[in-house]
């Protein structure tokens, strides 16, 4: 067979975590069966998918992560005229009704439903009308299920699932706007384009019913369905939309790497043994729907940070730099270019989760300016100036002669200038705080060595004028 899988999210708001999940899980079973993988946004909830940003954020993410497609990105909206000859097929062949009840009455039809204990659902009230005289008023149209039998499927995660067709709604096709609904829609839309395997998250297991209902009764061949364990936050609540935290580009606003999220997210719902690293390629060779787990699954955000650390260490430097000059490219930030970013790197990812971490934490080591807090130098008195004066002058001759700028010499420096003064803790501590406008940093000869001859100089002229002040 071969497998064309899909991944169709409705652009009402910013991906989060578990729809990439479900985009990266049927983009790996496609790819690990040499199949195809189609993108396609589903579009027609226009009062809430309006806005264009939307649609551009699910490509932003998908490309950001590397899970290309094969066909598409289609747009239900593209594709009106195709369902609306179908709704028309269906109302002729009596498989879809108009519907014309007012919001009142399926208000009050579901109060009372609802103080009988009863399971809210439509009442069938529209499904004989034939004709209705005054051509202005609203209708929607409503698919109709069949009334008694059940609906068994074949979950690939779950096993059998039944439902029985009188818990069942006559679902709304087309709404009074004349926009079909996602559950039509994406039917016909699974059907034409020739989709195979359904993978998606477990709240739609309930569509699942009615969707096959659709299908049968328009003579279309079923999918397969597989149907993902729910993504809980780490005190179990259901992740919710609204989180910033849970938009997708937020962790690459964050500086996290796609290898550290996507390999956090593969670890969502499926497992290899007790392996913790994987990269995609690897994945694509090992993924298999029976080993996706059925529970829930918490997500940690401190597991992903553990991961982006692991990878900042572990993946080739140069891969590492490049990937922190787009991002401070993405942040707009002013980078001395005669920062070594190498050296940078190397000190921090060591020190910092994320390269966000590297950037708040170690602004002092690629801006080529630091503000210093002038309060600090308020608390020497004269004497203490005069000699810091002069020892800061000796220092920076020694560095001005020096032709050597290695980490080694800059020690060597150091030491021969500070080593055996006296308060030679305080002088280490102002020097520091000349450097980084902090007291507490790195190794210094390191940071002296990464920020360079240029910038150390002006910064210790910058302190030397201070104390004069
Ligand atoms: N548009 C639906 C959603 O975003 C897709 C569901 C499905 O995969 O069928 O939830």
């Amino acid at each position: 067979m071969n497998i064309i899988t899909r991944f169709s999210p409705s652009p009402t708001g910013y991906l989060h975590i578990g729809s990439i999940r479900t985009a990266l899980y049927s983009w790996l079973f496609a790819r690990s069966k040499n199949g195809k993988f189609i993108l396609r946004i589903e579009d027609t909830d226009i009062v809430r998918s309006s806005k264009q940003y939307y649609k551009q954020h699910i490509i932003d993410s998908m490309t950001w992560l590397g899970i290309n497609w094969d066909y598409g990105p289609y747009y239900q909206t593209n594709r009106l005229n195709r369902y609306y000859s179908i709704i028309d097929y269906m109302l002729k062949s009596n498989i879809a009704y108009k519907c014309f009840c007012t919001e009142n009455r399926l208000k009050v039809l579901r109060q009372s439903q609802l103080i009988n204990k009863v399971k809210p659902k439509y009442d069938g009230h529209c499904r004989n009308i034939k004709h209705i005289s005054n051509s202005s008023i609203n209708y929607v149209i409503r698919f109709r299920n069949p009334d008694n039998g059940y609906v068994v499927f074949n979950d690939l995660i779950r096993g059998d699932i039944s439902f029985s067709n009188n818990e069942i709604d006559d679902l709304i096709i087309l709404r009074a706007n004349s926009m079909p609904t996602y559950n039509f829609c994406s039917v016909i839309d699974d059907y034409d384009m020739g989709v195979t395997h359904v993978i998606r998250g477990e709240e739609h297991i309930n569509n699942t019913p009615r969707q096959i209902n659709i299908l049968k009764l328009l003579g279309m061949n079923l999918p397969n369905y597989a149907h993902l364990p729910i993504l809980l936050d780490i005190n179990g609540k259901k992740l919710s939309k609204r989180n910033k935290s849970n938009n997708i580009m937020y962790y690459h606003n964050n500086g996290i790497l796609k290898e550290a999220l996507l390999n956090y997210i593969i670890k969502l719902g499926w497992s290899h043994e007790n392996k913790e690293i994987f990269n995609l390629k690897e994945v694509i060779n090992l993924f298999n729907l029976n080993k996706i787990s059925k529970s829930p699954i918490k997500f940690d955000v401190n597991k992903l940070l553990w991961y982006n650390k692991y990878y900042m260490n572990n993946l080739s430097i140069d891969y590492v730099i490049s990937n922190f000059i787009d991002y401070i490219k993405f942040l707009n930030l002013n980078f001395d270019r005669n920062i070594k970013i190498k050296d940078l790197l190397k000190l921090t990812i060591l020190r910092c989760n994320t390269m966000k971490e590297i950037i708040d934490n170690y602004h002092y080591l690629y801006s080529n300016k630091v503000n210093l807090n002038p309060n600090y130098l308020n608390n020497l008195d004269i004497k203490d100036k005069l000699i810091f004066i002069n020892v800061f002058k000796d220092f920076l001759l020694n560095l001005k002669e020096s032709n050597d700028w290695s980490v080694h010499k800059i020690r060597n420096i150091l030491d021969q200038v500070f080593l055996n003064k006296e308060n030679k803790k305080i002088f280490y501590q102002l020097l520091r705080f000349a450097i980084t406008n902090s007291y507490v940093s790195p190794p210094l000869s390191q940071i002296i060595y990464i920020i360079g001859k240029f910038n150390i100089i002006n910064r210790i002229e910058n302190v030397i004028k201070l104390i004069k002040k």
